[in-house]
């Protein structure tokens, strides 16, 4: 066995997974016609709705989040068609890419990284289109740039503005992460994904469309095979997937959202996500630094960092002296942010360790800083008085 040594895994994906998923991933390898799993899938496909808040079907992809993304643009638009999307950062220019490698005409509502969609000027962009579109798509979160985007009232202004237009959303670091509502804000198409806010290896991607989105599936046609989610909900409906369920996956699944309901539903699991973001803001300001996300979502912290610290150097110093494992930037924003997921079975001990891990990295790698050791020391302790406030509704090991 190749050992590996402990870490501590503060990315937005993948992020730490629970004891019970760890014991259902050591579990033999079933096969998927049996009525046993049969019962699992059944079971995940009733507690999934609840997750979405819909009152639709919930569905489960054997793809990572980029596949679900896909399955959104494939099942419910044409080449030809005319969809805007929100490019905010790099998940947002990875959807205009792929609706545009079908054929989709897409208009580019830009934004300025790090900033959140403007309402009123994307309702006049909205306006201003010769055209109503038949889509707009947007990330709930950028996870390149940690900005929270303002769904629900996007999502009145499509209905006001582009009435006919669905609204396809990439919850991937939002759903199970914090509220979002799917049929109370009119949300017509959302994916989340395994890796993120399920605290589950990646491979799955989760996805539910509305009424009005489930019609467009019948005249869409866009080429789709595999992603096919009409195949996908018949199958569902005779308690099968369309194709080789994952097994492993899909128990883990199972498991844990059993496992959330006992403590408490993903209320409390927004609440603790919630309480780690905001010790991360926080006590990173102790330190001098800033979220680079005019609003930051829960779901991570893009922390700026001063001009004179190079994002890799640090990164890869945190992660060699104290064993935390943390993101850069992408792009743009290449060395120039540090990423800190708050998704998935995090300690209190787990973000204390970051911010010390931090603090300690910003003075060895940075000696004419400023920043002192009982500076460090107070962030430690400012961080473990804001998570007493949001206990992990589970119970810690000691
Ligand atoms: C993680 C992520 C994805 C999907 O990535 P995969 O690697 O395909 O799972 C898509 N959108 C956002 C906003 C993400 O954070």
């Amino acid at each position: 066995m190749v050992s590996v040594p402990p870490e501590i895994l503060m990315t937005p994906g993948p992020v730490p997974v629970p004891p019970v998923v760890l014991k259902e991933l050591s579990l033999q390898i079933g096969h998927h016609r049996t009525p046993q799993f049969q019962k699992v899938l059944q079971r995940v496909l009733e507690m999934l709705p609840p997750v979405f808040e819909t009152a639709q079907r919930a569905m489960v992809l054997t793809s990572t989040g980029t596949g679900g993304m896909e399955a959104l643009v494939v099942n419910t638009l044409s080449p030809g068609d005319e969809a805007v999307c929100v490019v905010a950062g790099k998940f947002g220019e990875r959807w205009a890419a792929m609706a545009e490698s079908y054929g989709i005409i897409v208009h580019r509502f830009q934004v300025e990284w790090g900033l959140s969609v403007s309402v009123s000027a994307f309702e006049s962009f909205l306006r201003e289109l010769r055209k109503e579109p038949q889509a707009v798509l947007v990330q709930a979160c950028e996870t390149s740039t940690g900005a929270l985007q303002p769904i629900r009232e996007l999502a009145a202004t499509v209905r006001k503005s582009a009435p006919n237009a669905l609204l396809l959303v990439d919850g991937i670091t939002a759903l199970g992460a914090y509220p979002l509502p799917m049929d109370q804000w009119g949300i017509d198409g959302l994916v989340g994904g395994s890796q993120k806010a399920f605290m589950l290896p990646t491979g799955l991607s989760l996805i539910a469309l509305s009424e009005r989105a489930w019609d467009k599936t019948q005249s869409a046609k866009c080429p789709r095979f595999y992603f096919d989610l009409r195949k996908e909900r018949k199958a569902n409906l005779g308690g099968e997937t369309a194709y080789s369920s994952n097994v492993p996956l899909i128990r883990s699944l199972d498991a844990v959202l059993s496992w959330i309901e006992e403590i408490g539903g993903f209320r409390a699991v927004h609440k603790r996500i919630a309480g780690l973001s905001l010790a991360t803001r926080e006590s990173a300001r102790l330190l001098g630094l800033s979220p680079f996300a005019a609003t930051p979502s829960p779901s991570l912290t893009a922390l700026k960092l001063p001009t004179e610290v190079d994002g890799s150097k640090l990164r890869s110093h945190i992660e060699r002296t104290h064993s935390v494992v943390t993101m850069g930037g992408q792009d743009q924003l290449k060395g120039r942010v540090l990423r800190i997921g708050h998704m998935g079975y995090i300690s209190d001990e787990d973000l204390i360790q970051t911010i010390r891990a931090i603090g300690e990295s910003l003075r060895t790698l940075n000696p004419e800083s400023s920043l002192s050791p009982e500076q460090v020391h107070t962030a430690v302790l400012h961080c473990q008085s804001v998570l007493n406030r949001y206990p992990a509704p589970w119970k810690q090991p000691l």
